[in-house]
Parts: structure tokens; C-alpha cells; sequence
């Protein structure tokens, strides 16, 4: 369209109808949301509520959700079922091979806080938490689908309000974490 040079009204008019302002920050954060991969990892019975997101019932693919099976290709790792101490390092690492920006779910009783192996289990993690940073809880035995989708709209709702900065002090915070562990 070309524009009458002595007629700012027209260029107002125009320049709202065709130019979106935004920040930095909102249009990452659109990206990130819109498509949140998640890696399967399933240990226990929590898991099959899991895997009955990814049917034609719940078909959680129309959030953007697209489940995949290697760390390098997610941005989010939901852990369902118990953490035992044997496979921590497993986990761990697979965090760890995770790119940047990624986030975790945790899902159910078992892997928030040991569930019921919580109190006489000298096998099981007790949550998940001390292993790697957690960004939602959905608690329950076994929680329903319904309330993944729940913690998938908290998540989304997080990364929508997060900065780069932020990011970049949970980043530092969680270096000097596992520097310490290590
Ligand atoms: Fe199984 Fe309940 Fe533990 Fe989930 S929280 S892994 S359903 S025992």
C-alpha cells in the first residue's frame, strides 16, 4: 500500500493495522510454549495415565506437545512413577543432556516424595526434587490425565511470565547446584 507522505492519520491507521509491537522476552516465550516437547520417562504406574495423553481420547499433540525419546530433542521431562537410587544418575544425565531452556514435571506421589516407599523404601529417591529442578507438582496416586493438562497450562503460563534473565540466574543457580554435587 503506498501511503500519502502529508497524511500522518493515514500512517497511524496503517502502522496500526500492520506492525505488532512486542519484547524480546514475549516473542521467545510465544515460541517456547507453543512448542513444549516432552521426553518420556516413565517408571512406574503413573506412567500409563501418561501414555494415555498421547491417544485420539486426550490427544495432547493439539498443545504443541510432541512426545519424543531422545533428551536432545525435549525441552521438558515429566517423571512419572518412582525414582529408584539406582536409576538417579540415569535420570541426572539425561537432564543434563537436555538443551536449553527445558523445565520438569513432576508427576504423582512416588516421584514428589517417595510415596509409599517414602518411610521404610532404602531404595527410592524421596522426590524427585533432589535430583533436579522441579517447575510443577501434580500430586495424586495415580494423578488423571486431566490434571497433566493442568500442569501443562501452569507450565505454559510460567514460561509466558519468565524473562531471559531469569532464566539465565535458574541456569547459574542450577550449575552451582550440581557443581556442588559433583
Ligand atoms: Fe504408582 Fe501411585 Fe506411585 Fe504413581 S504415585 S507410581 S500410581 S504408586
Amino acid at each position: 500500500k503506498i501511503l500519502n507522505p502529508i497524511s500522518s492519520s493515514a500512517v497511524t491507521q496503517d502502522l496500526s493495522e500492520n506492525v505488532i509491537l512486542t519484547t524480546v522476552d514475549d516473542l521467545y516465550n510465544w515460541a517456547k510454549l507453543s512448542s513444549l516437547w516432552p521426553m518420556l520417562y516413565g517408571t512406574a504406574c503413573c506412567f500409563i495415565e501418561f501414555a494415555a495423553l498421547i491417544g485420539s481420547r486426550f490427544d495432547f499433540d493439539r498443545y504443541g506437545l510432541v512426545p519424543r525419546s531422545s533428551p536432545r530433542q525435549a525441552d521438558l521431562i515429566i517423571t512419572a512413577g518412582t525414582v529408584t537410587m539406582k536409576m538417579a544418575p540415569a535420570l541426572v544425565r539425561l537432564y543434563e543432556e537436555m538443551p536449553e531452556p527445558k523445565y520438569v514435571i513432576a508427576m504423582g506421589a512416588c516421584t514428589i516424595t517417595g510415596g509409599m516407599f517414602s518411610s521404610d523404601s532404602t531404595t527410592a529417591v524421596r522426590g524427585v526434587d533432589k535430583l533436579i529442578p522441579v517447575d510443577v507438582y501434580i500430586p495424586g496416586c495415580p494423578p488423571r490425565p486431566e490434571a497433566i493438562f493442568d500442569a501443562i497450562i501452569k507450565l505454559r503460563k510460567k514460561v509466558s511470565n519468565e524473562s531471559i534473565q531469569e532464566r539465565a540466574t535458574v541456569l547459574e543457580q542450577t550449575h552451582r547446584y550440581y557443581s556442588t554435587r559433583h
